[in-house]
């Protein structure tokens, strides 16, 4: 980019200490297990999964592959990670490695026959997951859960490994794509719930695939609306195939639909543009008795204003409407007016931490190109380099509640740990220095590009 000012070599620096960390997969796997075993029972903090992309080595061999580009000899641990991660392949994970070997294809070449086994197998894994839905819901009636449409284990994350499949030439990751953005468009419909008309990505708490919690907290049930587990998510996989070329009849007017309801619930104050990041039944149809929590700002990819901004910029370009492009930017924008140093998001990652925050920030900033949304990414790029911390097995960790003097965990992935902080800050030097465009993209898997 003409004019940017070089990357900090503060940034490039802590990159490389994140990646020695994290060279050695069964250094990697044993630190990880340590850490785990050390935390309180009481507390729920997902399992280390080896061959996923979000919490494993399939996510870690990514950032190897971006810094091959610098250097070819990292491509061995690149190599290695997908080779550890590959003996814990489930049928659930092999579009994570799909996409963590296709980025690797595109970049350097190679993986020729794991793609052509990994796109047919991905399919049927899909497949698998699109007839439980919608045989329930031809039984049962309407209702989710969200873990079934959700970036994080569902529907729009076996939606970016098909796009993938599609563009590898398998016809049926096209068809079957096809099949997936069928449902999405049907999510937008509206559906009639305890004699109301309501939005029809409305989440059931009885199914038993939704959250045990969320059956005190939502007992008539919800409508998600962050970028981890909401609404956001089925319109990101949308605007995403568009930008493809996927098309499929009512895909445009489901992602208006979805919009407007997200744009109607923007929350515009002194702190800023924010979401609510759940919408309780009651709230939703002005009936009163909610029991859902008042709203707090929050600026972080999963639930916050970063993740909802992107992808209500993603909906916006798709659409081709100024007005929702404008309001991303400026909501994206409005995080950089409020605090957000360390004490004020003391999480350091990508999934609600600075690095999420600073990823948007830096693909917005890209697209538009405006000055004040580089000026926040330039100083969150600073502030995340300087809390690299070297006396931690992996440089960050996750800390396990919002307090930075709290328990925290070492823990190395691309959703919570120190490789998506790492891949982040590439992300951005790549970005600052006008470096050409990487030809597959890693943060798809975050429904961020
Ligand atoms: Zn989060």
């Amino acid at each position: 980019m003409k004019g940017a000012p070089q990357a900090p070599s503060q940034v490039i620096c802590v990159v490389r200490a994140v990646a020695e960390r994290l060279r050695m997969p069964d250094d990697v796997d044993r630190l990880t297990q340590q850490s785990r075993a050390q935390v309180p029972a009481h507390i729920r903090f997902p399992h280390w999964h080896p061959a996923q992309l979000l919490l494993g080595h399939t996510g870690i061999a990514m950032l190897y592959t971006r810094l091959a580009l610098d250097d070819i000899d990292w491509a061995i641990a690149a190599h290695a990670h997908l080779a550890t991660a590959l003996r814990s392949a489930t049928v659930d994970t092999v579009g994570d490695l799909l996409h963590a070997a296709y980025l690797h294809s595109q970049i350097h070449g190679g993986y020729t026959k794991f793609l052509n086994d990994a796109a047919p197998a991905h399919v049927s894994a899909v497949r698998d997951l699109l007839n439980r839905i919608s045989q329930r819901l031809r039984t049962d009636g309407p209702g989710l859960a969200y873990a079934e449409y959700d970036v994080i284990s569902g529907l729009a994350r076996g939606g970016r490994g098909l796009i993938i499949g599609a563009s590898l030439g398998h016809a049926a990751s096209s068809s079957t794509l096809q099949d997936v953005l069928g449902l999405m468009v049907r999510m937008a419909r509206p559906i009639l719930v305890h004699g109301e008309q309501v939005p029809g990505w409305w989440t059931d708490p009885q199914l038993n695939a939704a959250p045990e919690a969320d059956r005190a907290a939502y007992p008539h049930g919800e409508f998600n609306l962050g970028i981890a587990h909401g609404i956001c998510g089925p319109m990101s996989l949308m605007a995403l195939a568009h930008r493809a070329g996927h098309r499929t009849p009512g895909m445009l007017d489901a992602i208006r639909t979805m919009a407007n309801w997200v744009m109607r619930k923007r929350i515009v104050g002194e702190q800023g543009t924010f979401w609510p990041g759940r919408v309780a039944f009651e709230d939703e149809t002005g009936k009163v008795g909610s029991t859902a929590p008042s709203v707090t700002p929050r600026s972080d990819w999963c639930y916050g204003t970063a993740g909802v901004a992107r992808a209500l910029y993603l909906a916006g370009r798709a659409l081709k409407d100024p007005m929702l492009t404008q309001v991303s930017v400026d909501a994206m924008r409005s995080i950089f007016q409020r605090p957000y140093g360390s004490a004020d998001i003391p999480d350091a990652t990508i999934c609600h931490g600075r690095a999420g925050v600073l990823l948007a920030a830096v693909r917005m900033a890209s697209d538009t190109g405006h000055p004040a949304l580089w000026e926040g990414a330039d100083q969150m790029a600073l502030q995340l380099a300087r809390s690299f911390d070297p006396t931690t097995a992996f440089g960050y960790r996750y800390l396990l509640s919002q307090n930075v003097n709290g328990p925290a965990v070492d823990e190395p992935g691309v959703l919570q740990g120190a490789a998506g902080v790492a891949l982040t800050l590439l992300s951005y030097t790549d970005a600052r220095s006008g470096a050409p465009p990487i030809p597959a993209t890693w943060d798809g898997a975050l429904l961020m590009g």
